[in-house]
């Protein structure tokens, strides 16, 4: 399979706080891959950092274009989507503003109407919704518009910082289920940051453990759930 995402030797300061080490990871077009570590360990750094959020040096290639440097907005033009920690979607205006205002970078109206139906195809609950104020739907119904959002860019790749954030365990479900079947039918490749490390590898095929900055460890999710002393400090049993 052809990489889509390569990352080389990230480093990142906040003042004079040095974040990240230097990172060095890769993920395979249509592939799944997660970022896991404990607080602080720099995986929303990352996400930030591939997304031109923040100023960090070292690569970052994607679709075999390097993207390091540029302006955030470029980057999104490129096809890589952010769900933030936080989600991001603004509260005062309905579910359909938000999704319109998702596909920003677009102006083929007739495509982001369909992308819209997609989105509603995929999570029903939103097209229940669709007019109704995002602040004052429930948590999951939020994250559900925050992925629905980053869809109506048409993404190659999405970036999802804690999805699962706050969210009951059987609506949690429901939404990795659905990403699932995003990543299958929408072609769309997924870099997940995750505190919850089994729902994590219950998603990713690949998977690369953060420490203070580093890289420590990387394999398939079946050789990293596997790792006794991965099994100890981040799945509990
Ligand atoms: P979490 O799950 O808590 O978000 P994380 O693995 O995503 O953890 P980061 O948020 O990337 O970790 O933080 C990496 C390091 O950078 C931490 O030491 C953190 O305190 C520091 N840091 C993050 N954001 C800032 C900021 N805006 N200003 C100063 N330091 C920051």
């Amino acid at each position: 399979m052809a990489t889509l995402l390569e990352v080389r030797n990230l480093e990142a300061f906040y003042g004079q706080t040095q974040a990240l080490h230097g990172i060095d990871f890769s993920l395979e077009d249509g592939g799944i891959t997660t970022l896991l570590g404990a607080n602080g360990a720099g995986k929303t750094t990352t996400l930030r950092a591939i997304c031109g959020m923040i100023t960090t040096s070292g690569e970052v290639n994607f679709a075999g274009t390097p993207v390091m440097g540029r302006k955030t907005e470029d980057i999104v033009r490129q096809g890589i989507a952010h769900v933030p920690e936080g989600r991001g979607t603004f509260d005062r205006i309905t579910t359909e503003e938000n999704l319109r205002l998702g596909a920003y970078t677009r102006r083929d109206s007739a495509a982001v109407a369909e992308d819209m139906e997609t989105v509603f195809s995929y999570f029903p609950r939103l097209r229940e919704r669709r007019n109704q104020q995002a602040g004052t739907m429930s948590g999951g119904e939020q994250q559900m518009l925050a992925v629905g959002r980053a869809l109506m860019l048409r993404p190659r790749l999405m970036l999802l910082d804690e999805p699962s954030f706050g969210l009951a365990p059987l609506i949690v479900q429901e939404l990795f289920e659905i990403l699932r079947t995003i990543n299958r039918e929408q072609n769309v490749s997924m870099l997940l940051v995750e505190q919850n490390a089994s729902l994590a590898l219950s998603l990713a095929d690949h998977a690369y453990l953060l420490e203070t900055g580093r890289v420590v460890m990387s394999g398939t999710s079946e050789e990293i759930a596997s790792d006794e002393s991965v099994r100890q400090a981040y799945l509990g049993y």
